[in-house]
C-alpha cells in the first residue's frame, strides 16, 4: 500500500515537471496552406523538429485552407512568442491581417524563410514588415533593391526593375557582415552552405533592416553578380523579424548552417537573445554540412 502511494507520487511529480517544462519554452507557429514549393508540408514538419531539437520551442502548425483566401483563417497569434511563415499564397482575410501587424507592432516575433518573401507584394505593412521581397508584382515602387558592393559597401538601389530572381540551384557560400549580432555571433566569417536557390534582386522598403550575412549571386552561375542579403533582421514597432531567402528544398533545409540559423534567428525574434551553440558541425568555407532529415 505503503510503495502504490509513493509510486503514484512520483508519477505526479513526473507530470508536474513535465508541464513546468512545457510551460517554460517559447511558443512558435508555424503558417503554412499555400505554397508554390511543392515540399512545404514536409518543410514545415523539418522546421518544427528543429525548433523543438533546441529544447526552447513547442511548436503548432496552422494550415489554410489549400486555395484563395481563407475566411477562416484566424489564428490567435499573440498566444505565441513568434511565427514562423512557410506560407506563399493568397491574401489573409482583413481581420487577420489586422491582427497580424497589431500583434508585430506590440512586439511579437516573425520568422520568414524563402517563398514566404514572395507573398503578399500588395500588402505595405506586410512588406515593411519583411523588409525585402521578390515575385508577387514587386517593382521599384516597393522599395529599392539591397546589396552589398565588393567592397564591402551597403547600397539601396532605386533603379528600376522587377523584384525576385534566382539563377540555377548550387551550393553558395555565406559571408558573415556582422559578427557581433546574436544570430552571426561565433559563427566563421565564411561557410559553405548546400545547394539551394540564390534569391536574388529582391526588393522591398528595407527600413529598419540590418543585413548580417550576404552570399555572392555569381553572374557565371546566373546570378545579379551582387552580394545579396541572406540573414538580416527587421524591427517593426516592438516586433522582431528574422528573415533568411534560403531554404527551397528539403536537402537546402538539412544544411547544419540553416538549421543553426534558424534556430538562433527563431530564438532572437521571440526573445531578442540567442543561447543556441554553434554546433561542431556547422560548415566552413570549404565543406558544407548536411544532417539527413529522419536519419537517427
Ligand atoms: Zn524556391
Amino acid at each position: 500500500m505503503k510503495k502504490h502511494f509513493l509510486y503514484s507520487l512520483c508519477l505526479a511529480a513526473i507530470a508536474v515537471s513535465t508541464t513546468a517544462s512545457a510551460a517554460d519554452k517559447l511558443s512558435a507557429l508555424i503558417i503554412e496552406g499555400q505554397n508554390n514549393h511543392g515540399v512545404w508540408p514536409k518543410t514545415s514538419l523539418m522546421m518544427k523538429s528543429y525548433l523543438e531539437n533546441s529544447g526552447l520551442f513547442t511548436v503548432d502548425i496552422v494550415r489554410t485552407a489549400p486555395k484563395g483566401t481563407d475566411e477562416n483563417f484566424a489564428p490567435e497569434f499573440s498566444k505565441y512568442n513568434v511565427l514562423v511563415s512557410n506560407y506563399n499564397g493568397a491574401a489573409w482575410p482583413k481581420k487577420t491581417q489586422e491582427a497580424f501587424v497589431s500583434y508585430m507592432k506590440d512586439g511579437g516575433g516573425l520568422v520568414i524563410v524563402h517563398a514566404a518573401n514572395n507573398s503578399f507584394g500588395n500588402w505595405p505593412a506586410y512588406n515593411e514588415i519583411i523588409g525585402l521581397g521578390g515575385w508577387g508584382g514587386r517593382n521599384e515602387k516597393s522599395g529599392p533593391y539591397v546589396y552589398f558592393t565588393d567592397a564591402g559597401k551597403l547600397v539601396r538601389d532605386t533603379s528600376k526593375g522587377g523584384g525576385g530572381h534566382h539563377g540555377p540551384q548550387h551550393p553558395f557560400s555565406i559571408v558573415v557582415r556582422d559578427k557581433e549580432h546574436p544570430i552571426t555571433k561565433g559563427m566563421p566569417r565564411e561557410w559553405l552552405h548546400v545547394q539551394d536557390e540564390l534569391y536574388d534582386l529582391l526588393r522591398g522598403p528595407a527600413v529598419n533592416m540590418q543585413v548580417l550575412a550576404t552570399a555572392y549571386a555569381d553572374k557565371g552561375k546566373g546570378g545579379s553578380g551582387r552580394h545579396e542579403p541572406m540573414i538580416f533582421t527587421v524591427s517593426y514597432g516592438k516586433g522582431r523579424i528574422f528573415h533568411t531567402p534560403m531554404g527551397h528544398g528539403d536537402y537546402s533545409q538539412e544544411c547544419v548552417g540553416f538549421i543553426t540559423t534558424l534556430q538562433r534567428g527563431t530564438e532572437w525574434a521571440a526573445t531578442g537573445k540567442v543561447t543556441v551553440p554553434i554546433p561542431k558541425d556547422f560548415p566552413t568555407a570549404e565543406k558544407t554540412s548536411q544532417r539527413k532529415f529522419g536519419a537517427k
